[in-house]
C-alpha cells in the first residue's frame, strides 16, 4: 500500500511567490508545507522597491500594516543616472489603497518582507521545513514525493519525505540543481550577473528612484527602511571578467568581483557616484546569478510554477517582487478548494498560464526591450538622449512595466 499524503500541497521556496500561494491556500483549509533551504532572516540581491498596486494584497496577506510601517519613503520620482546625465519625471502613482499614501511604490529590505511574509503564512497554518532543501521530485501514485534534506544534518539518511498532489516550484531561477523545475546554468559569456549592497548616509533624494546605466549593465537606487539606501545591479559577465583584469593588474593584486563592480559604478555614473560620496556599506555586497529573464511555463511535469520559476523580467524595471507575489496569489485562486486529480491539475495549470500570460507578458516584453537598449552598443547614450529631450518617456516606461496596473481579484 502506498503511503498517505502528508499534505495537500508542498511549497518548496519562501520568497515572495511561495509564501503567498502557501499563505493562501491554507487560508483555504489546505495542510501546506513550505520548504526553505536559507535561515531567516536572510539578505538577498534584489533592489527592494515594490510597488503600491500590491498593497491591497499585502492587506490580503496580513502584512500591509507591517509594511506600510517599515517600509522606506513613497518613490514619486523617477530619474535615468547615466554617464554624466541626470535626468527625472514625476513616477504615475497607483490607484489610492485604503490608506492615505497607498499610491506610490517604496523599498523594504527583503531580510524584513521576506520574514514578515513568512510569519503569516506560518500563522495560517503553513507548517514549514527550514533550513531544508528540497532535493527530488518523484511520483507517487497520484501524489509526489518530494525529498527533503535539513541544512546542517548529520547524513543524508536524515532526509524527510513529504507527500502531496500539489507540487509547488517556488525556488526562483538563479540556482542550478536537481530538481525537474530547475533551470540548467551554461555560463555564457552574455550573462548577466546580479549585485547589491546596502548602504547608510546616502545622499539620494528619498523620493527619487533611478536607473542607472553604465557600459556593460545596468542597476538601481532607492531608499529603503531604516536609512538603508539599496543599491542593485546586473553586469555582463565577459565585461566584468575584463574590467576584474585591469582593476587587478592596476592594483598589483586580487579583487574581488563586488570592489569591481562599485569601482565601476562610481567611476562611470555621475549620479551614482555623488550619491554614495558620504555613505557608509551596510553590510557586504551580494552577488547572484545569472538571471534568466523570459516567459516559462506555470505548469510541466505536474509541477506548478511560481514566482522566477514561471517567468522573469529584467531587474531593469524592479517589478520582480510584484510578479512573485501576484503569481502565487493567481495560482491559489485557480486552485480554488480542491486538489483533484491530475487531469484537474492539468486544466488548473493551463488556466493560470493563459491569466500570468494576459496579466504580465506585456511587462516581462517591455523590461526586455528597455535592457536590449540599455546594454547595446551605443544604447546607453541614446537611452540619455531621447529621456534628456523627453524626460517623460521615464513615466511611461514605469506605466508599461505594469506598476500601476491592478492585482487580480481586486478590481
Ligand atoms: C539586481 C536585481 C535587482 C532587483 N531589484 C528588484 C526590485 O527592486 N524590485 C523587484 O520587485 N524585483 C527586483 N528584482 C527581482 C526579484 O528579486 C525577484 O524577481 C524575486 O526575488 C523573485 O521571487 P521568488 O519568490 O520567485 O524567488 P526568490 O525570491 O529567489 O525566492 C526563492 C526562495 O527559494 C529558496 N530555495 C531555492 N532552492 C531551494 C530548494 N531546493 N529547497 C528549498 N528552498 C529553496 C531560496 O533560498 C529562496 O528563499 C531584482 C533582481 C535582481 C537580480
Amino acid at each position: 500500500m502506498r503511503p498517505a499524503p502528508t499534505h495537500d500541497a508542498i511549497v518548496i521556496g519562501a520568497g515572495p511567490a511561495g509564501t503567498s500561494v502557501a499563505l493562501a491556500l491554507a487560508r483555504r483549509g489546505w495542510a501546506v508545507a513550505i520548504v526553505e533551504k536559507s535561515v531567516f532572516p536572510r539578505r538577498k540581491v534584489c533592489g527592494e522597491y515594490m510597488s503600491a498596486s500590491n498593497l491591497v494584497l499585502l492587506d490580503r496577506l496580513d502584512i500591509g500594516d507591517a509594511w506600510r510601517s517599515q517600509a522606506g519613503p513613497e518613490i514619486r520620482r523617477v530619474a535615468l543616472f547615466s554617464s554624466d546625465t541626470n535626468t527625472e519625471a514625476p513616477m504615475p502613482g497607483a490607484r489610492p489603497g485604503p490608506t492615505a499614501g497607498d499610491g506610490f511604490g517604496r523599498a523594504l529590505g527583503r531580510d524584513i518582507l521576506d520574514t514578515l511574509l513568512l510569519d503569516a503564512a506560518r500563522s495560517a497554518g503553513a507548517e514549514v521545513f527550514q533550513p531544508c532543501r528540497a532535493v527530488a521530485i518523484e511520483r507517487d501514485g497520484d501524489c509526489q514525493a518530494v525529498r527533503v534534506e535539513a541544512i546542517g544534518g548529520k547524513s543524508r539518511d536524515e532526509a524527510t519525505i513529504l507527500r502531496a498532489p500539489v507540487i509547488v516550484a517556488a525556488h526562483g531561477s538563479w540556482e542550478p540543481g536537481p530538481l525537474p523545475s530547475q533551470l540548467e546554468k551554461k555560463g555564457r559569456p552574455s550573462d548577466l550577473l546580479g549585485f547589491k549592497a546596502h548602504f547608510t548616509g546616502s545622499s539620494l533624494p528619498p523620493d527619487l528612484m533611478p536607473l542607472l546605466t553604465f557600459p556593460g549593465g545596468y542597476g538601481g537606487m532607492v531608499l529603503a527602511d531604516n536609512g538603508r539606501m539599496s543599491i542593485s545591479c546586473c553586469i555582463r559577465r565577459d565585461v566584468l571578467t575584463r574590467l576584474r583584469g585591469d582593476l587587478a593588474s592596476g592594483r598589483g593584486g586580487h579583487v574581488s568581483a563586488a570592489e569591481v563592480v562599485e569601482h565601476h559604478i562610481v567611476a562611470t555614473c555621475r549620479g551614482a557616484r555623488e550619491a554614495l560620496e558620504q555613505a557608509r556599506p551596510d553590510g557586504p555586497w551580494l552577488a547572484a546569478g545569472p538571471i534568466r529573464p523570459g516567459i516559462r511555463s506555470g505548469y510541466k511535469d505536474d509541477i506548478f510554477r511560481v514566482g522566477n520559476v514561471a517567468g522573469e523580467s529584467h531587474p531593469i524595471i524592479a517589478e520582480g517582487i510584484s510578479m512573485a507575489l501576484q503569481s502565487g496569489w493567481l495560482l491559489a485562486l485557480e486552485l480554488g478548494t480542491a486538489a483533484g486529480g491530475q487531469a484537474e491539475r492539468e486544466a488548473v495549470g493551463r488556466r493560470y498560464e493563459a491569466a500570468w500570460a494576459e496579466l504580465f507578458s506585456t511587462r516581462v516584453r517591455a523590461a526586455e526591450a528597455i535592457a536590449r537598449i540599455a546594454l547595446g552598443p551605443g544604447g546607453a547614450a541614446l537611452m540619455e538622449a531621447v529621456v534628456r529631450s523627453f524626460p517623460r518617456t521615464l513615466t511611461l516606461g514605469a506605466l508599461l512595466s505594469g506598476k500601476t496596473r491592478a492585482v487580480p481579484g481586486f478590481g
